[in-house]
């Protein structure tokens, strides 16, 4: 299934990607960009230590390399 056929799981908006795709026991669900991006963010931060300025660098970072 593609993930631009589904909805994104917080605002209902047209998903772009699944999250998280790190462990096939977690069920990965449909995010839209932005929710996606904030989803990443919490993973950086909660699990990483990120601050969340680093982590919102992280993910833009991340959205420019991909092209
Ligand atoms: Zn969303």
């Amino acid at each position: 299934m593609k993930a631009s056929e589904c909805k994104c799981i917080v605002c209902g908006k047209q998903a772009v990607a699944f999250w998280p795709m790190i462990d096939p026991d977690i069920p990965a669900e449909p995010y839209c960009r932005k929710c996606l991006n904030k989803a990443k963010a919490e993973v950086l931060m909660n699990c990483f230590g990120y601050s969340e300025k680093e982590a919102k660098l992280f993910t833009h970072y991340q959205n420019k390399q991909k092209k």
